[in-house]
């Protein structure tokens, strides 16, 4: 099948295509996350002004690596990249960071489910846990010879079988004129493992094993995207943490010799926007003194959870505001664990991958760095557990414990699979946290299409207004990655540049 969007080739081609006009343009861009660098980068490699605005004191947004002080380090955002990701693995080649594999859940024969009150390896876990459950014989057969995620992953393709390709390269334009974008954006997840005619146990296996309850009420376009782009196989991670990507980026030199980062001013936040006919208009807000700036022509790349909090006035229509305030958004929370020692290598020959609960804490991830060594020498050495890496309401509820008590409630649970774990953790700095919800500079996690999202969102929610234009992982259709960030902002650059 040909790839059903436009390749990052083509991509780059048509913005070259519309910068034909000699006429240099002055831009500003809010936000220093990957949509706002990516816009900067080319749009101040054609030699256009720009200038970034980021209201946090830090580069990445959602790419948020954690480092602890003994130069350990783990993601609180953003952490592997899929095979397919063309958009982001052309910017991750182009600055020269370094790739190796993320290991994921079913590789590792030795990792554990605490599954329905029952711990085990993931390979005793069939006699264990699944033998256990109400299955039907075909679902049981996929479980044996495919492994666990096989009844999702199998229903979700029967789904794509039906699709055509014209069909699918409509699903990446989220065209909701036409039906099968439509079927696909009323169906929730819930309502699809129904009408697959699934058992109740199969459903409550696909709803705990990996956390996909946190899905339940989500339209199938989050997962039809994913699927077509098989995003879960050959996926990779940044060697030196995920932030080395917005980092490099703002090193980069522009045209004008500067660096992309002298074009970058931290704390200085949006707090309302006033969109006129000659100009748009900005209330910024620095060391707490308001000031106003005007602007020829701004792109927003400031997530719609905390656009919903910033005054919009001016010639912004209504159909956009109610865009702006019915996206929905996914709450996530992460806390990492930092060790003293690899206990999961040395003790339970754990090398990457992760345990699955459906207890709080929900999925554990161990670090990739060691899978293809297994180098006893850096088994005995410290390591960064990311113990929790939750969604929705699981999220929600660790959020409500200050963090102290969240490690303490993480440890406790983790205990069950991993009972010496409390001799390993860094008394003096045992633990990191994100919870995104709380995050003022993102309000959320990432984006997902609620049911009908699609049609009654889009594409007024990506459409400029005027001379206010919109990029982010939120205004493309691949929601929750960095590939929709740097999608969006190359969308946008063209749509810039036409105009
Ligand atoms: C927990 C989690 C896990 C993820 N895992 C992955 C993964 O494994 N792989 C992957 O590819 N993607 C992953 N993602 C998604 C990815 O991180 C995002 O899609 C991407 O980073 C979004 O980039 P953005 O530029 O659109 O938005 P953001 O990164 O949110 O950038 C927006 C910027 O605007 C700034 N801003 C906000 N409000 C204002 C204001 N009022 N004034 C000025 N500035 C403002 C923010 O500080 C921020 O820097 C994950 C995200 C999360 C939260």
């Amino acid at each position: 099948m040909e790839q059903p969007y436009a390749s990052i080739e083509e991509k780059l081609a048509q913005i070259k295509e519309a910068n034909s006009s000699d006429q240099k343009k002055t831009i500003l861009i809010i936000g220093a996350g990957i949509a706002g660098l990516v816009t900067a980068y080319e749009l101040g490699n054609l030699g256009h002004e720009v200038c970034v605005l980021e209201g946090s004191g830090r580069l990445g947004g959602r790419v948020f690596t954690h480092h602890f002080s003994n130069g350990q380090y783990g993601e609180l955002g953003a952490m592997r990249v899929p095979k397919s990701h063309d958009y982001t693995r052309h910017y991750i080649n182009r600055l020269g960071l370094k790739m190796r594999p993320f290991i994921i859940e079913d590789k590792n024969q030795n990792n554990k489910l605490d599954l329905f009150g029952t711990v085990s390896s993931i390979k005793d876990s069939y006699e264990k846990i699944f033998s256990n459950l109400s299955l039907n014989p075909v679902e049981k057969k996929l479980i044996e010879t495919d492994g666990i995620g096989a009844i999702y992953y199998h229903s979700v393709k029967r789904l794509l079988e039906q699709l055509s390709e014209e069909d699918i390269r409509h699903v990446f334009d989220l065209n909701a004129q036409k039906d099968a974008v439509s079927y696909l954006d009323k169906m929730s997840f819930l309502e699809h493992m129904h009408q697959e005619g699934l058992s109740d146990d199969a459903i409550k296996l696909i709803g705990s094993y990996i956390s996909m309850n946190d899905y339940w009420h989500k339209n199938m376009i989050n997962f039809v995207v994913d699927d077509i782009l098989d995003a879960f196989n050959g996926l990779e991670e940044i060697v030196g943490g995920t932030s080395m990507l917005p980092l490099l980026l703002s090193m980069q030199v522009l045209p004008d010799g500067k660096q992309l980062k002298d074009k970058i001013y931290f704390n200085t936040e949006v707090t309302a926007i006033n969109n006129r006919e000659d100009s748009v208009q900005l209330i910024l807000k620095k060391n707490g003194k308001l000031y106003q700036r005007n602007f020829d022509q701004v792109v927003c790349t400031v997530p719609f959870s905390v656009l919903r909090g910033i005054h919009l006035n001016g010639n912004i229509s209504q159909e956009k505001k109610e865009a702006i305030y019915n996206m929905g958004y996914h709450s996530s929370t992460k806390l990492l664990l930092n060790c003293k020692k690899r206990f999961w290598e040395s003790e339970d020959e754990i090398f990457g991958g992760a345990s699955f609960s459906d207890l709080i804490y929900r999925q554990l991830y161990y670090p990739s760095d060691n899978a293809s060594y297994k180098s006893s020498m850096i088994s005995k050495g410290p390591g960064v557990l990311l113990a929790s890496y939750t969604w929705e309401e699981s999220a929600r509820r660790l959020a409500s414990f200050p963090l102290k008590d969240r490690t303490n409630i993480v440890v406790d649970k983790i205990k069950r699979i991993h009972p010496n774990i409390g001799d390993f953790i860094d008394v003096d700095e045992p633990s990191a946290s994100m919870v995104w919800d709380q995050y003022k500079w993102s309000s959320g996690a990432f984006a997902t299409h609620n049911p009908r999202e699609v049609s009654s969102v889009f594409p007024v929610a990506k459409s400029p207004e005027g001379r206010l234009f919109f990029a982010g992982e939120h205004l493309s259709p691949f929601r929750g990655w960095m590939q929709g960030a740097i999608y969006s902002a190359l969308d946008t650059c063209c749509e810039l540049l036409r105009k």
